[in-house]
């Protein structure tokens, strides 16, 4: 594959690829068993650079953008689908700061974040609104110099562990009634509800997070009141290139493990690598994760030159997860009855995978993105 990445996105690239495959990786299948959150990992990964890649300097981050982050997640993901959602998820809680923070906000509150001296979740999802964002039920209600915020939030990734939750939450009625927040663990009212028990991902962190009149100062409000929908909105368009990225590195795993085992394994007295049905698959499986790099490495550079990338994001998120089933399950078909056991990664790849096509937007929101912004042009 050609694509233009400079020499610091090449290093950074083999750095991530090293630790990935040092660290991440051997410990990926008993995480999952266990459903062991990578916590020392996150240390690393922090240590790194890796928590707040789009965030300058200035305001705690490794400010490499979002075409080396790409790079990075795909790294993580090869290794362990868990471990590269706990990243995409810190990373993401930076943007609507990065974006709507006041100077101040993104010293105290972007910084330590971005910095990886604490973990970030994102919560938007609730029992009510998941596709339909503007159906949030969530309220935040001004007293004084603070907001009580009321309601429950579902799915939260790295809620359990995370210091600090942007939630969105609704001061008014409509779509711009909804405000963004900066939510601290340990403010009053804030709880971690149950854990989610999921069929994948399993190392990763799932909660619902209750707001029971969890005391919010003014000054974490994200923006002013009515901006919260347009403040996550950009975050989520940016945070599918990060999904598209993991999608793209458990693609990498897909093919890794397929092409290794067809060489090994021998039916009909000749390695399953030498039946033509066997190369066909590998052939569309290769053929899928070039794609999918091309358009995610597309959508994060048009990011980081400033122009609009909503349009390719989505595609490149949409192209991404739906080639990923259909690679993992042949992936797994190639290893046969073996694919099926715990005892090969293919399984755990091919339920990490299903996934892909669901969260930061289904596979269909991001067709009606698609579509608004094809429209809009022509
Ligand atoms: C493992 C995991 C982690 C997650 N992490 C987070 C997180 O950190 N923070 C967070 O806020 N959320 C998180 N989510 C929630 C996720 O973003 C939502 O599940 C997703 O947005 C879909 O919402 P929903 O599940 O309510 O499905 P629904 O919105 O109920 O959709 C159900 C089905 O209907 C389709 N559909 C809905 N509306 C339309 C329409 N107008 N036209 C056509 N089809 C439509 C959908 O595409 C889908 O197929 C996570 C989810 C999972 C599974």
């Amino acid at each position: 594959m050609y694509f233009p990445i400079s020499e610091e996105e090449k290093m950074i690239q083999m750095m991530v690829a090293q630790f990935a495959a040092r660290e991440v990786a051997p410990g990926a299948a008993a995480r999952d068993e266990r459903g062991e959150f990578p916590r020392e990992l996150v240390a690393k990964m922090a240590q790194l650079g890796l928590c707040g890649m789009m965030v300058p300097p200035a305001f705690g981050g490794s400010g490499v953008g979002p075409v080396a982050y790409a790079l990075a997640v795909m790294e993580i993901a090869r290794a362990c689908a868990s471990t590269a959602v706990t990243m995409c998820v810190t990373n993401l809680s930076c943007e609507p700061l990065l974006a709507f923070g006041t100077e101040e906000q993104k010293k105290r509150l972007l910084a330590p974040v971005a910095s990886g001296k604490i973990l970030g979740a994102f919560a938007l999802t609730e029992p009510e609104a998941g596709s339909n964002l503007t159906e949030i039920a969530c309220r935040a209600e001004k007293k004084g110099g603070r907001y009580l915020l009321r309601g429950t939030k579902v799915f939260i990734t790295n809620g359990a562990y995370a210091g600090q939750t942007i939630v969105l939450a609704r001061t008014a009625e409509g779509a711009r009634g909804l405000t963004a927040f900066a939510v601290e663990k340990n403010f009053p009212g804030f709880k971690v509800g149950r854990e989610i028990h999921k069929m994948g991902l399993r190392a990763s962190n799932t909660v619902e997070i209750l707001l029971e009149d969890c005391e919010v100062p003014e000054a974490n409000r994200i923006g002013g009141e009515g901006d919260g929908l347009r403040a996550v909105t950009n975050s989520l368009y940016s945070g599918r290139i990060g999904i598209a990225a993991q999608a793209t590195g458990l693609l990498q795993a897909c093919l890794d493990e397929a092409a290794k085992y067809a060489q090994e394994r021998r039916q009909f007295k000749r390695p399953l690598s030498g039946h033509q049905a066997i190369q066909w698959m590998i052939a569309e499986i290769a053929t899928g994760l070039e794609s999918a790099r091309l358009l995610t490495l597309s959508a994060a550079a048009l990011k980081q030159r400033g122009e609009p990338f909503a349009r390719e994001a989505s595609m490149a998120k949409l192209f991404a997860s739906e080639t990923l089933i259909r690679s993992a399950y042949q992936a797994l078909q190639i290893h046969g009855g073996y694919g099926y056991t715990r005892e090969f990664p293919i399984e755990r790849i091919y339920r990490d995978a299903r996934v892909t096509t669901i969260y930061e937007g289904t596979s269909e929101v991001q067709k009606m993105v698609i579509a608004r912004e094809t429209l809009k042009e022509t």
